[in-house]
C-alpha cells in the first residue's frame, strides 16, 4: 500500500476501492464499485452480484458452476451491501 492512499472495500461485490486521498468524493449513492452498477447506472441486484462473482469464481479457480455459485452467495451474502437480507 503506498501512503497517501486509503484502500476501501465495495460493499457490494468486495472488489478493493482504492481512493486517493483528495479524491472528489463519488455523487450520492454511487457508493459501489463501477462493476456493481448495470449499463443504464442502476445498482445492480445481489443476484446478479452473485452471479457475475460464480462466473468469475468458476473461471479463475476452475470450480464447477454449482460449487462456484455457492461459494458467491456465501461471500455476497456476508457483505455491507447485504448483511442480513434474505435475498
Ligand atoms: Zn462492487
Amino acid at each position: 500500500m503506498t501512503a497517501g492512499t486509503n484502500i476501501e472495500r465495495c460493499p457490494s461485490c468486495g472488489a478493493p476501492l482504492i481512493k486517493k486521498l483528495g479524491d472528489a468524493l463519488p455523487p450520492a449513492g454511487m457508493d459501489r464499485c463501477p462493476g456493481c452498477y448495470r449499463s443504464d447506472g442502476t445498482p445492480k441486484s445481489q443476484q446478479e452480484i452473485v452471479a457475475g462473482m460464480a462466473a468469475y469464481l468458476a473461471d479463475a479457480l476452475d470450480l464447477s458452476p454449482s460449487v462456484s455459485l455457492e461459494i458467491a452467495a456465501e461471500r455476497v451474502a456476508s457483505l455491507p451491501a447485504w448483511r442480513g437480507r434474505t435475498r
